[in-house]
């Protein structure tokens, strides 16, 4: 029914709902998409159902005409009420989680034939420092001009110059072109007797309604066989499938496996898409012509037509935990998208959350098993080395049964893998002569000597400076010192000991980009490759069948700093590295170097207790009341001046009302306590399962004024803390 008059949800967080009238002619309903007019500007906007959002009435007489209603389908009931939900369990303005819906204004109202440009493999004779760098950063890649010139770090000149040099040539694109259509029968599987009744029971599910499920199979067992064919049925049903996943780098092995099961790509979605792409993307998933999505935690609020089934891949990845803006977790608003959709849930892992794991044994979620690797594939032996016994040699990090293993590995012809979860050379740089210790001007974090790119860089503003010649505290030439080891290091070392072994860093320095993470794979399954060294990007999801040996260097490193989710997260860590050995027809082989082989989450890594380390998890949290039997939120109060940030969290603290089954702590410096030159304070709320907290933070913190230059943000069900 046309309304006469709409309330508008626009993308501006700062602005509330807004009302207008609805010119003749214009067939506005809840959801269309609309041009709204505020003072000289023209605001995109979603109308809304003026009863779900009070707000201040307006005369009829004095409201403004719409001026426009744009030509893309209307955002359908079930996501209006996921966003609402999101606002309000995360305390976000809707217009906020609503930015995520229509995340790009070219796909509503851009040109549908625009023209980019690509490298033409043409070198002009005399290269400036830009125009090498535009050509080494652009190499495979293709876009606008302003894309392009964003990417390379290059002002709009140097590029137009390369085109004029014939290094760069224009290519017309018609931005809505269709989109491939995967096909449900095209490559089915031959599954094993497990897999076959996974499958089928997940597919079972398609058109039944809301059904979460976790679908909990060791590594290597084949879940992504499986739920691909949740995916075929769905895609039999007529409907769309959307497959979250936690890592851009992890699409393109994806992309391959997808395209050998359904004969084509799917559509993705991720914050590297070309603005063409986006268009027709976001355009695909609102039309219904994209039947399969994937995408980063981004493509979880986007408009599908006709949504059919979820599946959230690695369903335990800490990336899926949105950090800035709205902090939401995609693994808990793709539960709660299945439910106002009424569709399936897949939540896929070999090691849950704790969080999952409660819900599976409380009756929430349904649990599909795959309890063993595919084809035969036996699940590695695990050891630990235990590092007072065995210590590496001075200023070495391998301990000697370590190193043997590798060696015999490499003579065997086989590969290995060595897990370190630290980036760059070395986590700390200090001065030989004074001990100065090199700090992050902008963060509460030690610079990291990246001695591949030689520079020092920051983890946590990205401010990269190169390694200065002499101490800037006590003047000394070349008296800096690296300190503890990083993944180059490791390196290093392993250069040292096996000189004739061809290694490789696994790290976002080095995979920052589909293309790179396609290479390392390729070069992988080409046995190009004898040792990775690797970050945790090295544990998600690949499949080296001629990878047999796993060496975790410091499993001690994620269980210091007593957070909540350490246990936990160690745990998942080491399992999922595990998980990389012995994935083909030889068995793998895991070492585990600790100083503490007796700790409960490296003794039940060894003795293969997932059960065992889960229920101790869980009883440990009932007893704490923490997650998920208590609830937790972290306000962090920050601003670039430490007192006016101190002030307004102490004020907060000081407002903090009485409520029974809630208890404030702090205020106290956050655990970064500067970030990007802002400072940061922190209050933690915790309080019961049952109380309605964000309501209770949502009067409190209503009740304290502060100035724009503070930001006061709430972080619901916080990751880490
Ligand atoms: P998981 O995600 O459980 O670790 P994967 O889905 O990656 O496991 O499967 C492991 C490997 O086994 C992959 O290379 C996959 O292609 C292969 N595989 C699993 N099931 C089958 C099957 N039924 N037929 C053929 N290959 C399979
Ligand atoms: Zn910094």
């Amino acid at each position: 029914m046309p309304l006469p008059r709409c309330r508008v949800v626009t993308l501006n967080a700062a602005l509330g709902p807004l009302d207008y009238r609805v010119p003749e002619g214009l067939a506005v309903e809840p959801g269309s998409v609309v041009v709204a007019p505020l003072g000289p500007r023209q605001l995109i906007g979603v109308a809304w159902e003026a009863e779900r959002l009070p707000t201040e009435e307006v005369g009829d007489n004095r409201l403004r005409p719409l001026a426009g209603l744009i030509d893309v389908p209307p955002v359908r009931a079930p996501l209006r009420r996921l966003c609402e939900w999101t606002a309000d369990y995360y305390l976000s303005p809707l217009a906020a989680v609503l930015r995520m819906v229509l995340p790009s204004s070219s796909a509503l109202a851009g040109p549908r034939q625009l023209t980019e440009y690509r490298p033409t493999g043409q070198v002009p004779p005399r290269l400036t420092p830009q125009r090498m760098q535009a050509l080494e950063r652009l190499e495979g890649r293709q876009g606008t001009i302003r894309e392009l010139a964003d990417h390379a770090e290059v002002s709009d000149a140097v590029l137009r110059g390369l085109v004029n040099a014939g290094a760069l040539e224009a290519v017309a694109v018609e931005a809505d072109r269709p989109l491939d259509c995967p096909d449900p029968d095209f490559a089915p599987p031959t599954l094993s007797p497990d897999q076959a009744q996974a499958a089928a029971s997940l597919a079972g599910a398609i058109g039944k309604g809301f059904d979460p499920a976790l679908l909990d199979g060791v590594t290597g067992s084949g879940k992504t066989e499986v739920y691909f064919e949740a995916i075929a049925e769905c895609l039999r049903h007529g409907k769309q499938a959307l497959v979250l996943l936690p890592e851009i780098a992890l699409t393109e092995p994806f992309l391959k496996r997808f395209q050998a099961r359904f004969g084509c790509a799917p559509a993705a979605w991720h914050s590297d898409l070309r603005s063409s792409q986006r268009r027709r993307t976001w355009r695909g998933i609102a039309s219904g012509e994209a039947s399969v999505t994937v995408g980063a935690r981004s493509a979880l609020f986007l408009p599908y037509a006709n949504l059919g089934l979820i599946v959230v891949d690695e369903a335990h990845e800490p990336s899926f935990k949105q950090e800035d803006g709205v902090q939401y977790h995609a693994r808990d608003v793709a539960v709660m998208r299945g439910h106002f959709e009424d569709v399936p849930v897949i939540l896929s892992s070999a090691t849950p959350a704790v969080e999952t794991r409660h819900m599976v044994e409380i009756g929430r979620y349904r649990e599909v098993q795959l309890p063993i690797r595919f084809a035969g594939a036996r699940l590695p032996e695990l050891r630990a080395v235990d590092l007072t016994k065995d210590p590496p040699p001075r200023g070495r990090w391998l301990a000697p049964s370590l190193v043997a293993e590798l060696e015999a590995n490499l003579e065997a012809g086989e590969q290995s893998l060595l897990f370190l979860n630290r980036r760059g050379f070395a986590p700390l740089t200090l001065c030989r002569h004074c001990g100065h210790r090199f700090q992050c001007p902008n963060c509460t974090a030690w610079m990291v000597e990246h001695r591949l790119m030689h520079r020092l860089a920051c983890h946590h503003c990205g401010l990269v400076i190169p390694p200065p010649q002499e101490c800037p505290e006590c003047g000394e030439q070349d008296s800096l010192v690296a300190c503890g080891p990083g993944v180059e290091r490791i390196a290093d070392e392993v250069a040292a000991l096996f000189p004739e072994a061809r290694t490789a860093i696994v790290t976002s320095d080095t995979i920052w980009s589909p293309q790179r993470a396609a290479e390392f794979v390729r070069a992988m399954e080409a046995h190009e490759i004898d040792i990775v060294i690797g970050t945790q990007l090295v544990t998600k999801g690949y499949h080296f069948p001629n990878l047999t040996l796993v060496g975790v260097v410091d499993a001690d490193l994620g269980l210091q700093g007593g957070d909540l989710r350490a246990a936990e997260r160690s745990f998942q860590q080491i399992s999922q590295v595990a998980g990389r050995a012995g994935r083909g027809e030889k068995p793998g082989r895991v070492l585990i170097q600790t100083h503490d082989p007796d700790a409960p989450v490296i003794a039940a890594l060894i003795a293969g207790d997932a059960p065992g380390f889960y229920a101790a998890e869980t009883e440990a949290r009932r007893e704490a009341a923490m997650p998920p039997f208590g609830r937790l939120a972290a306000i962090i109060v920050s601003a670039e001046d430490a007192q006016e940030a101190e002030g307004v969290a102490r004020r907060i603290g000081q407002a903090a009302p009485e409520v029974e089954g809630m208890a404030v702590f702090g205020p106290a410096p956050a655990p970064l306590a500067m970030l990007r030159g802002r400072h940061r304070q922190r209050l933690l709320v915790h309080a019961a399962r049952k109380l309605d907290v964000q309501d209770v933070i949502r009067d409190w913190l209503g009740t304290v004024e502060w100035s724009a230059k503070v930001r006061v943000a709430v972080d619901v069900d916080p990751y880490s803390f």
